[in-house]
């Protein structure tokens, strides 16, 4: 793959991975059970471990443990991710999010279940 494929495949996956994780941030219990909490921490954790461009997750786990993630509530878990986002934003020149109602901004399809 040549270098500019590999700049769109790793555009590509964060903006996936992004969504993602702004989606669970917004389906998070409002109010968390321990488990709940203990499931959200760990899966961050993992995420920065495994995530596959390899300098991304670098800087990702540097960002946590200067900023770990808040899994008191939903309001709480979907600020931090918004401003954990910023953070990445800013590193790469991009604009800061406005993270005012950010839970709405990512619905995910399954209100009715
Ligand atoms: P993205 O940053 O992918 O955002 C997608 C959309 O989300 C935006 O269009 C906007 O609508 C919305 N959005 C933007 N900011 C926020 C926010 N704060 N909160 C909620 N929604 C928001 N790329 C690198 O080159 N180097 C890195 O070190 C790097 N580290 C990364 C670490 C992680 C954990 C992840 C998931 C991705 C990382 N990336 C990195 C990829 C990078 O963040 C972008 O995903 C990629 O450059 C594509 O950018 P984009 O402009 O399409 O918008």
């Amino acid at each position: 793959m040549n270098h500019m494929g590999n700049a769109t495949a790793k555009a590509e996956l964060g903006r996936s991975t992004w969504k993602l994780f702004h989606t669970m941030m917004s389906r998070y219990p409002e109010q968390p059970s321990d488990d709940e909490r203990v499931a959200l921490a760990q899966f961050i954790h993992l995420l920065s471990r495994l995530y596959p461009c390899g300098e991304c997750a670098e800087h990702f786990q540097t960002l946590l443990q200067k900023f770990p993630p808040q899994t008191s509530s939903r309001i709480a878990a979907s600020q931090w991710a918004c401003a954990i986002h910023n953070k990445v934003n800013e590193r790469l020149g991009k604009p800061i999010f406005d993270c005012s109602d950010i839970e709405a901004k990512y619905p995910c399809g399954c209100e009715l279940e």
